[in-house]
């Protein structure tokens, strides 16, 4: 499919139904000639699937449902297992009273912006509750996870950590003995950065011992044929004579680059992350912070993507996420 630039007052003129709104969506996850249309319920790719009802232009698909209001869904049927299903079966925007066109439109604005959107300004602009435009911004970061199948990231790997709450402080000023310690009310992140590629890993870690760093580290990256860049922070030393070499620079001392080594890349990632936080969303509760970190990672990653191409990539990634109210906000 050719390169689609998407704006929001394009997007508004564009989306006239919700018919089209659906129509945008199987474009951008199934191709223009719907090659890719893959069964929720039964997994066959590019087989035969009919609309129903038959034509799919918007007046067309218009059917009464039961209630009495017209509905401008636009349902496939399977071919191999009979069964019906959407675009948006199966994806974070399946099972909500929200209509396609703000779901589209919201993606794009979350696509948009760097610093994040915040809920209230949805709130305000889509006209809806508070409880929903948080809850819609909350699962559009579960797209923008990353793929849990990712492969490690080698070369020249940046590690740093940062805490976030409490006193705004320099950590770095700080004994680094007396780190990860005593520090209860602030919540350490730890971010990797491939120096090339710019992709950016970050997460929500319980403290910043050797241990937990190793724990972290490994999983994430092909030791054996990377290097690290590290500031000074004793609990680096194991994990960083598993690395083809680990260079540090001292930040107590104002030394920001070392033998070429620097981790300005990740401190620029971090200040972003963290204005966002205090500007935008005013409380972040730490256990909604790896879906924030997710949200950063994503733009972070694809900083020299356009809004178009970020929310195309995002599209990709909205199947097989679904989360549901409860686990997004602790109720039994
Ligand atoms: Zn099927």
């Amino acid at each position: 499919m050719a390169q689609q630039e998407f704006s929001i007052p394009s997007l508004m003129n564009r989306l006239g139904t919700e018919a089209d709104a659906y129509q945008l969506l199987e474009e951008l996850r199934w191709g223009a000639d719907k090659a890719d249309v893959v069964c929720p319920h039964c997994g066959v790719i590019g087989g035969h699937y009919f609309l129903t009802p038959a034509n799919g232009s918007s007046r067309a698909t218009r059917m009464t449902a039961k209630n009495g209001k017209v509905s401008e869904r636009r349902v496939w049927k399977c071919c191999s297992c009979r069964k019906q299903f959407s675009v948006l079966t199966g994806t974070i925007f399946h099972g909500t009273k929200i209509s396609v066109r703000t779901w589209v439109m919201v993606v794009l604005e979350m696509c948009a912006s760097k610093n994040g959107v915040s809920a209230r300004e949805i709130e305000r602009k889509y006209d809806l509750t508070a409880k929903t435009a948080w809850y819609m911004l909350h699962r559009i970061r579960e797209a923008m996870k990353q793929d849990p199948m990712a492969g490690l990231l080698r070369g020249t790997i940046i590690a740093d950590e940062t805490f976030i709450g409490g006193k705004p402080k320099n950590r770095h000023a700080d004994d680094p003995r007396q780190r990860g310690a005593g520090f209860s009310d602030k919540q350490p992140v730890l971010a990797l950065v491939d120096f090339e590629t710019r992709e950016v890993r970050s997460r929500a870690i319980p403290d910043v011992t050797a241990e937990t760093l190793r724990d972290e580290i490994t999983p994430q990256v092909d030791i054996e044929h990377s290097q690290l860049w590290t500031d000074e922070l004793r609990a680096y030393r194991r994990i960083g004579e598993k690395f083809n070499s680990h260079h540090t620079v001292n930040h107590k001392d104002g030394q920001y680059k070392n033998r070429g080594a620097t981790t300005n890349t990740v401190e620029g990632y971090f200040s972003q992350l963290k204005r966002s936080l205090d500007g935008t969303h005013h409380h972040v509760s730490v256990e909604h912070l790896n879906r924030y970190l997710a949200q950063f990672d994503f733009m972070y990653t694809n900083c020299k993507a356009t809004d178009s191409e970020r929310m195309v990539r995002l599209i990709d990634n909205v199947a097989g996420r679904r989360l549901s109210y409860k686990p997004l906000t602790g109720q039994a």
